[in-house]
């Protein structure tokens, strides 16, 4: 198997400042530190390398991404208005998306990162790909800044995909713990695009990712939302790809497959409340990768979103490159005899009235 890799040191540098998780400090807020920091980042790929799976995979070496790149999806406004703070020590540049100097330049690498990862899986040089960029991007807005996100990553390379390699169908099956809502809002009139976003019910954005948002014009029917409730665990997420996520994709028969990766539906994320393990994910992974072989020649490419928690982040992007790239390097998961033996890791049943609604959905991938 050829598994690319996309990382550059300069990722680690974007920095987010003085908050307590998202809240900036300021009386009665003691300084801490921002929830979306290098520490799971730089973790994963530590773990990569001492546990061997650094070597296995291909290194992709990032770029910038141009301007043109960056308005596929973006405002002209937008791209200014951050190129503006680039020297700013620290700003908010939109809705809770703190940058500090130089962000702007490392957000267009982020980008750049992950269009050239497409790029190589697109044209066969790989199997599939991870993107492990920062900052993330699937909540960033046509004209804004959002929930950390400068530049939507995969919404970007998804429009690239369309408009200059060729493709007519893709999609995206986000699995962060939160809606990706920028993704939704790149491709909502699209057909060409399927965007899945399943998440923790009204987490992030609050009243975004609803079930009813379900696409519009001749995109319509190609948005699905599947809003679990807080709590959910595997059994809940196996659930949902069993019976919504992959019938969809069988249904829609994408070329490629984007999957914003997000950590922080697995159980212990300081800002989810799901109880994903490794082993979680190293199923969903198997499931996409499964399909992927049989639809789209097993063209998968994963874009690093959220996922706050240092100590067991690692060991779920571990499980989930390990897959994709089909190795076995032995590394056991110290946390999941605990957490994936947490009560309810089963299907409970008000999860599955909920799974039961989603499904009704695929009859509208006409
Ligand atoms: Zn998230």
């Amino acid at each position: 198997m050829k598994t690319g890799l996309v990382f550059h040191e300069l990722y680690l540098w974007h920095h987010t400042g003085n908050h307590a998780d998202y809240v900036p400090y300021g009386f009665p807020v003691e300084p801490l530190h921002h929830s979306e920091s290098p520490d799971t980042k730089r973790r994963i790929k530590n773990l990569m390398e001492v546990s061997g799976l650094y070597d296995k995979l291909i290194k992709i070496k990032p770029r910038k991404a141009t301007k043109e790149e960056i308005l596929l999806f973006h405002t002209d406004n937008h791209y200014e208005h951050m190129k503006s703070l680039n020297d700013s020590i620290t700003a908010d540049a939109g809705i809770s998306a703190p940058t500090g100097t130089g962000s702007f330049d490392i957000a267009l690498l982020s980008t750049g990162g992950v269009i050239e990862a497409l790029d190589h899986v697109i044209e066969g040089k790989l199997d599939n790909a991870y993107a492990l960029v920062r900052p993330p991007g699937h909540h960033a807005m046509p004209n804004k800044a959002m929930g950390f996100c400068l530049f939507g990553n995969a919404a970007i390379a998804g429009k690239h995909a369309l408009k200059n390699k060729g493709l007519n169908k893709i999609a995206f099956v986000d699995w962060d713990v939160h809606h990706g809502n920028g993704t939704q809002a790149a491709f909502y009139d699209d057909p060409r695009a399927l965007t899945i976003s399943i998440h923790q019910d009204r987490n992030f954005p609050t009243n975004s990712g609803l079930m009813s948002e379900n696409g519009e014009g001749k995109g319509s029917g190609f948005n699905i939302n599947i809003p679990l409730p807080p709590g959910s665990g595997v059994g809940a997420y196996e659930a949902a790809f069993d019976r919504v996520v992959i019938p969809a994709l069988k249904e829609y028969e994408p070329e490629l497959i984007i999957v914003p990766s997000g950590f922080d539906g697995g159980a212990g994320d300081p800002i989810g409340r799901q109880m994903m393990t490794s082993k979680g994910f190293q199923s969903l992974t198997q499931k996409l990768k499964k399909l992927a072989e049989e639809i789209c020649e097993g063209k998968i490419l994963m874009t690093h979103e959220g996922g706050y928690s240092a100590a067991t982040v690692p060991f779920f992007a571990h499980a989930v490159i390990e897959t994709l790239a089909g190795e076995d390097l032995g590394i056991k998961d110290p946390f999941q005899a605990i957490i994936g033996n947490l009560g309810q890791q089963e299907l409970q049943p008000h999860q599955d009235n909920l799974i039961k609604e989603a499904e009704l959905l695929l009859k509208n991938i006409k």
